[in-house]
């Protein structure tokens, strides 16, 4: 009777050995899968923090864009502006520029009479790249390296610009159409995925005040606003 409670003593130890290896094996692995941040700080692969890039057409504008700026600064947010080279020489968008700059934002050209540059000679169209290039070196310091051709056609001569990157989009919310503050978020919003580059004009305030709102919501998921440079370099 003693050695038979002895077996049973036995066996029901063995028994929740086997029960608690079966349940406790895939609750581990499932558990190293939430750890985000291993103890050494490192993140691994495939759980990498979400990136996109913000890119800002057609300013700068003495009203709207000190706007984004400043509400980039406070989210620690920095951008890409592809700046028309007649907007940059209107009144004091000259020092916005500056503070572009100095604020760490990249800025590309966006031609400068904002022209359709597969409509027009490769002199001309040269010309017009030439121009914003030397005045964004002029003020900031640094000639532009990337480019927007505005309406998206770029020089239908190869020959012009090979040292030049023509940065296109993937999200487009045409901003431009609609003073909808909440539609422009909206729709950046409800398509937006991990590496994508949203167009978005800071020569509207409804767009500035949109870019901000858009921010604050993919921040708050995680995202992390990158520059066109880093996102092409990754
Ligand atoms: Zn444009």
């Amino acid at each position: 009777m003693k050695r038979k409670s002895s077996d049973l003593t036995e066996f029901y130890i063995q028994f929740l050995i086997v029960v608690y290896l079966l349940w406790s094996f895939p609750v581990l692995s499932f558990g190293q899968k939430e750890v985000l941040v291993p103890a050494d700080g490192t993140v691994s692969e495939g759980e990498e923090q979400p990136v996109v890039a913000l890119t800002f057409d057609d300013g700068p504008s003495g009203t709207s864009t000190p706007v984004l700026l400043e509400g980039l600064r406070k989210r620690g947010v920095r951008a890409t502006f592809f700046v028309v080279g007649e907007n940059v020489e209107k009144g004091e968008n000259a020092q916005i520029l500056r503070e572009m700059s100095a604020d760490g934002h990249l800025i590309g050209n966006h031609t400068y009479h904002h022209v359709n540059l597969s409509k027009m000679s490769a002199e001309q169209a040269q010309a017009e790249l030439d121009a914003t290039d030397e005045l964004v070196r002029k003020i900031t310091g640094k000639y532009p390296i990337y480019a927007r051709a505005p309406y998206g056609e770029v020089p239908e001569n190869g020959d012009v610009d090979r040292q030049r990157f023509y940065i296109g989009w993937t999200v487009d919310p045409l901003d431009w159409m609609t003073e909808d503050v909440s539609r422009i978020t909206q729709s950046v919003l409800e398509k937006v995925e991990p590496g994508d580059i949203i167009l978005l004009h800071d020569s509207y305030l409804s767009s500035v005040q949109a870019a901000l709102r858009i921010v604050d919501a993919l921040q708050g998921k995680g995202y992390e606003f990158i520059t066109v440079d880093q996102m092409i370099s990754d």
